[in-house]
């Protein structure tokens, strides 16, 4: 159903939803895919706060015959979550736990819970909704009822449909409904129930076709195909209507309330790492393994071992895990009551390994055996890498990609290694290959052909291989929609699988429900060919245009120097929407925006970048708009799966339209802070004056967007100036130090400091000068890239590798404070200055707690540090945690006697270089501090020791807590002085007197 416009639909929404409503075209843009390879924009986008403005917008879109498309956190692999429809976003507000009933085990929620959400606050009272999906950080409870979402666990839990117990529900006509168990004879249900006709028609349709239910359901856990017209046939399980619902895509009935089956927590569990020297045996031993009574059979190849080796986050686990080369291994994982019984049935598996003919002695394809896994750590991380398996093959950067379409299929297991073999027959025939990963204890192996969508060839090659393969399946009376539901992916072929009666009978259940096609039409029945490419992402007029980009973009193809292909590489997996746990996205976590992800700016980008946004979409208000709460943490540089770096995308964003539109005031303040930094340290008083005077911070919010309720960092008297003494030539123990702007103009003490640690630890410390006689001091550049100067950056780069040169030649490492300007010398400025010396400035810089960390596992730390005996609570820098050194920070901090230091769980800071101070981003910020920091921060007692390393950590911590915060430099500064100083009077040595120091530079 195409629709485009509908005159005075918006206006009406607006007038009477409190929740957003949005028809503008980025909006729209973001909503048009899924984690499929489908685009369809739709209508425009509802967010309602409430059941009843479900039911207001449902009246209005049937009142103006537009359909509806029901959208949880739109992960879905098929295509069933995009439509040219009216959205309904459930995640943002309609999220409650509605009731929960622990001794009843039983829970009712509204339909945008996230599974983890839920399970978090299900947890202290010991219980869990144990479909343990993949995508559980972000995924709803609704999406997940639409699709009948199967976790790693189904062979013990079942999939979601065993787990629901009532759904209640909008009906097509507008009237609500409440699904659940019923008697045959429908006498429980009141006789005014608008379902008491539809009941009777199911029920009747269900008991004339229960002969070809029997013949062609496939009998496996693993089918979510169809319509469930199995859970109606008279002389099955107990009946209930709900399960009709569950896996029909919303294309029956939009849920408003879902009533759940919970389960006890599991205990103490058991995994086995079962190793096979051949594919083919670990596929046809999984048949013998479920005897054994697993809660989960897992499946990861050797090419996705190959993979997840290359990934620093897995490599730890694949090493403690898998031992040598295997073909395949397959993590089986036991939880009986105890302990106990799980050695039992581990031991029972090592003899089923030995039966089978495997051993660690033996070579080729019987090489093989079982490493056991107890440590509850070990066994997350296991879980973790299989839930990744899709991603980690995402990851990679061509034009071809892994396609979604056969990865779906289950199989009887007694067909599993025969089926695994001839697909792979199938894929060599058409040229490509696949990756096998996922539930080998259900038959339902993941594997995505690799596939370039963009050619008609590679197009007409999927649907060859889908025919192929459905056949195969059809052949062992398996299953072609196993997992990840029918959407437009699958639902063509239902009547090569279900035969044509019973898609008639499909057809007669969509009819009864929604004779008028309001709800998600297209999807289960009706549905467009699979490879319509008119509705692909990557359709037949899809191209890049050639923007001209500044950073370096050359590992991915496509237009802009490859800028087209970094963009391409979000696959719509919808990582970045978890509210909690990791870093990513911050923003998102605060306004639960689409807009607010990396994943909306991701899919706004492309769609600007390939003109389906209309001209200048690039150097657009809305695309400022859309990249404004972008905090440029760089989480999502590590945390995404698949690498997408939006803080680095977003700089060229910012040149493209400082290009185009020049630079506001507010952007030239903090850009060119380095330049007029030596100026205004000179006359502190007069610089500081927009802070004291009340007047001037309202000027600077009017004229220059920075917020009146923000203090500036304060500019100091006595700010740090290298002393005068000239260099030693490089000797062995010897480190070349930057002082950083922020740390050089407003906190001094912490230069100070830290070359204090140094001289202790006996370190000649060179201080770099530079090389064009410019008179002020080196600066890293990181503000000219924040506001999109990326010339300036680049000159101020330049100016570092010069000065740093010399240096770089004796490999002496060049050590800093300030997570971002350090961690910039090793991310963006070999992007810029495409030079040898810039590549080896990269390659040595580190931040100073890094240098000790590095120092101190060498053996070549020779620091006494004396106790510090007090607690300690550190949060770490977004770039710290981007580029994984928080353990250096944590190292060093312990081996401070007496120091006990605590994490904090923490996301971003919120202030994030300028973004903090803007008087229009200033409540996101303070809202990203409160999620879990200055929370933490308060609680902490007065004696404390707050650590954070960024400049503007500590910048919001004091402003939102009145706390100092101390960088690590001055907590081991303590340590090495042997004294607790309070914090507002430290100060560290003069670096000018003391012995070990020698400044530097030519
Ligand atoms: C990397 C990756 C891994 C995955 N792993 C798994 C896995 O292990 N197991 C698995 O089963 N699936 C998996 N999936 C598929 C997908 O994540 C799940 O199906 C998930 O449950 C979908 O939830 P969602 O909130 O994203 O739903 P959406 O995609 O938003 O919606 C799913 C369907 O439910 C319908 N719907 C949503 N809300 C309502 C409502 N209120 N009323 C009626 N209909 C509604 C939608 O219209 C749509 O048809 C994976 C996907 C990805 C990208
Ligand atoms: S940005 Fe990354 S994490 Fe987010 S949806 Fe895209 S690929 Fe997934
Ligand atoms: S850089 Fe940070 S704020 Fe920006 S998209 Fe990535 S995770 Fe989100």
């Amino acid at each position: 159903m195409a629709q485009t416009v509908v005159p005075g639909l918006e206006r009406r929404l607006k007038a009477h939803l409190l929740g957003e409503v949005q028809f503008d075209a980025f909006t729209r843009g973001r909503y048009a895919t899924d984690a499929s390879h489908y685009q369809i924009m739709p209508l425009g986008v509802v967010a309602p706060r409430s059941v009843k403005e479900v039911e207001y917008a449902l009246a209005l879109a049937r009142e103006e015959g537009v359909s509806v498309l029901a959208r949880g956190a739109g992960t879905s692999q098929a295509g069933q979550a995009v439509n040219s429809s009216l959205v309904i976003d459930c995640s943002k507000y309609l999220d409650h736990l509605i009731e929960l009933d622990v001794g009843g085990r039983r829970c009712v929620v509204e339909p945008g819970i996230v599974l983890d959400e839920l399970n978090r606050r299900l947890r202290p009272h010991g219980l869990w909704f144990p479909v343990d999906i993949s995508t559980s950080s972000r995924a709803t409870i609704g999406g997940m009822v639409g699709n009948n979402s199967c976790g790693a666990r189904s062979l013990r839990y079942g999939n979601t449909r065993e787990n629901v117990l009532s759904i209640d529900a909008v009906l097509a006509d507008g009237s609500a409904a409440h699904f659940g168990p019923a008697a045959r004879d429908l006498s429980d249900l009141p006789p005014a129930s608008p379902l008491l006709p539809l009941a009777r028609n199911l029920l009747a349709l269900a008991a004339r076709e229960a002969d070809e239910i029997e013949a062609r359901f496939p009998k496996l856990q693993r089918r979510v195909g169809g319509y469930n017209l199995d859970a109606l046939v008279p002389g099955r399980n107990d009946l209930n209507l709900a399960h009709l619902l569950v896996g029909s895509e919303g294309t029956l009935a939009f849920s408003t309330r879902i009533e759940l089956k919970l389960s006890p927590l599991l205990g103490a569990r058991a995994v086995g790492a079962c190793h096979f020297g051949s594919f083919f045996q670990a596929m046809d031993a999984a048949q013998h393994i479920v005897k054994l009574g697993p809660i989960a059979v897992e499946l990861i190849d050797r090419t996705m071992l190959g993979l997840a080796r290359e990934i620093a986050m897995f490599r730890p686990t694949i090493d403690a895990v898998v031992r040598g080369d295997p073909e395949a291994v397959l993590f089986v994982e036991f939880a009986e009551d105890d302990q106990y019984h799980n050695l039992r049935r581990l031991m029972q598996l090592r003899d089923l390994m030995g039966d089978l003919g495997l051993g660690w002695n033996k070579t080729g394809a019987k090489r093989g055996g079982v490493l056991e896994v107890f440590d509850p750590k070990l066994q997350a991380a296991i879980t973790e890498t299989r839930t990744a398996g899709l991603n980690i093959m995402m990851s990679m950067k061509e034009e071809g990609k892994p396609v979604s379409f056969v990865e779906d299929c289950a199989v009887p297991l007694s067909h599993l290694a025969e089926y695994t073999s001839k697909l792979t027959d199938i894929f060599a025939k058409h040229g490509t290959r696949g990756t096998w990963y996922a539930h080998a204890s259900v038959g339902c192996l993941h594997v995505r052909p690799v596939l370039n969508l963009r050619l008609e060839h590679d197009v007409e090659a999927m649907r060859a291989i889908a025919e192929e393969a459905f056949e195969l399946v059809r052949a062992y009376k398996g299953s072609h929609s196993g997992e990840h539901g029918d959407g437009i992916v699958r639902s063509e072929f239902h009547e090569k699988m279900f035969g044509e009666r019973l898609v008639r009978a499909f057809e007669q259940v969509k009819e009864w429900f929604d004779p008028k096609g309001l709800y998600n039409p297209g999807k289960i029945v009706r549905a467009p060919k699979f490879d319509d490419r008119r509705v692909f992402r990557y359709g037949p007029d899809y191209r890049g245009e050639n923007i001209r980009t500044h950073l370096d973009w050359s590992a991915y193809p496509g237009a802009g120097g490859g800028f087209q292909g970094a963009v391409e590489m979000c696959n719509n997996n919808g990582a970045c929407r978890a509210p909690a746990g990791g870093v990513m996205c911050p923003s998102y976590r605060v306004t639960r925006d689409e807009r607010d992800l990396t994943r909306g700016r991701a899919n706004t980008l492309r769609l600007a970048i390939t003109g389906q946004l209309g001209a200048d979409a690039l150097t657009s208000d809305e695309m400022a708009e859309t990249m404004k709460l972008c905090v440029s943490c760089k989480a999502c540089r590590r945390e995404c799966p698949t690498g997408v770096d939006m803080a680095r995308m977003k700089i060229e964003v910012q040149a493209a339209r400082v290009a185009k539109r020049g630079l506001s005031l507010h952007d030239r303040m903090i850009g060119y802070l380095p330049r007029y930094a030596p100026l205004a340290a000179k006359w502190p008083r007069l610089a500081n004056l927009r802070n004291d005077a009340p007047r001037l911070r309202q000027w600077s919010e009017r004229y220059a967007g920075l917020s009146a309720r923000r203090s500036l960092p304060r500019w100091r008297a006595d700010a740090w100036r290298e002393p005068s003494r000239f260099p030693g030539a490089a000797e062995p123990r010897s480190v070349v130090f930057f002082a950083d702007t922020f740390n050089r103009y407003f906190e001094p003490e912490n230069i100070e400091a830290a070359l204090a640690v140094l001289a202790a630890g006996g370190y000649t410390v060179h201080l770099p000068k530079p090389t064009d006689g410019a008179g002020r001091p080196l600066c890293c550049g990181r503000t000219f890239l924040a506001v999109g100067l990326i010339d300036e950056a680049r000159r101020e780069a330049e100016r570092c590798v010069a000065a740093l040169a010399p240096f770089l030649e004796h490999a002496i490492p060049f050590v800093g404070l300030e997570p971002s300007c350090m961690l910039g010398f090793r991310d963006e400025i070999p992007s810029l200055v495409k030079r040898e010396d810039a590549r080896r400035l990269a390659a040595n810089a580190l931040l100073f707690e890094e240098f000790l960390a590095r120092e101190a596992k060498a053996g070549a730390l020779n620091l006494a540090l004396a106790p510090v005996a007090k607690r300690a609570l550190l949060h770490g820098h977004c770039h710290q945690k981007s580029f994984a050194v928080m353990g250096a920070v944590e190292g060093m901090l312990k081996l401070v006697p007496d120091l006990a230091v605590e994490t904090v769980d923490s996301s971003c800071c919120g202030m994030a270089g300028a973004f903090g101070y803007g008087a229009d981003t200033i409540d996101v910020s303070l809202k990203m501090a409160e999620l879990s920091l200055l929370p933490a921060v308060r609680k902490a007692e007065a004696d404390t020791l707050i650590i954070a390393d960024g400049t503007s950590c500590r910048h919001q911590i004091k402003d939102g807590t009145g706390r100092d915060a101390l960088h690590v430099a001055r907590v081991l500064a303590m340590s090495v002085e042997g004294r607790s100083v309070p914090q507002s009077s430290f100060r560290g040595p003069s670096p000018a007197r003391d012995p070990g120091m020698t400044t530097g530079g030519s």
